[in-house]
């Protein structure tokens, strides 16, 4: 049994109540959940990187096309008028 602080009204209560003998805030959920959440959030956090991760390589990679595309454009204009 250890005590931990009241998210809600920040005084000492027991990690074993249900909820807060101050304040009546839910205590068990909130002390149970952190390491999981923490968890979830950074698996969360590597996907939404991926992602973008893979969002700005598709727009480098359209870029260099459209540079190509319009470089080989003005050097055909370029040699037909010379
Ligand atoms: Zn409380």
């Amino acid at each position: 049994m250890a005590l931990i602080t009241c998210k809600e009204c920040g005084k000492e209560i027991s990690d074993q109540a249900a909820s807060c003998p101050h304040c009546g805030a839910p205590v068990k959920a909130a002390s149970v959940a952190p390491a999981q959440q923490q968890q979830m959030n950074y698996q969360q956090q590597v996907a939404a990187q991926q992602k973008s991760q893979q969002k700005s390589m598709m727009k480098t990679m359209l870029f260099s096309t459209l540079i190509s595309t319009a470089l080989s454009f003005v050097s055909r204009l370029f040699y037909r008028r010379w």
